[in-house]
């Protein structure tokens, strides 16, 4: 199988790559911080807000447009 978001192949039975995996790791830690610190938050609000974050990494932008773009990934 290949990360859907750069193609690399990934280790089996893994959905992404490492650094990609790594990502949304970070991505969903932060949503749970974010959603304590903003009360209601949805997911695409999230993910939008995320993208223009001036510190936010090029991995992590990258996991967040694909989110976006399939939000049925948000497991
Ligand atoms: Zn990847």
């Amino acid at each position: 199988m290949n990360c859907p978001l750069c193609n690399e192949k990934t280790s089996l039975g893994a959905e992404y790559c490492i650094a990609h995996a790594n990502a949304l790791e970070n991505l969903k830690q932060a949503f749970h911080l974010w959603t304590t610190a903003f009360g209601t938050l949805t997911v695409p609000d999230f993910l939008h807000r995320l993208e223009k974050l001036p510190g936010t990494g090029n991995k992590t932008r990258e996991i967040a447009r694909y989110l976006l773009e399939n939000p049925s990934r948000w497991t």
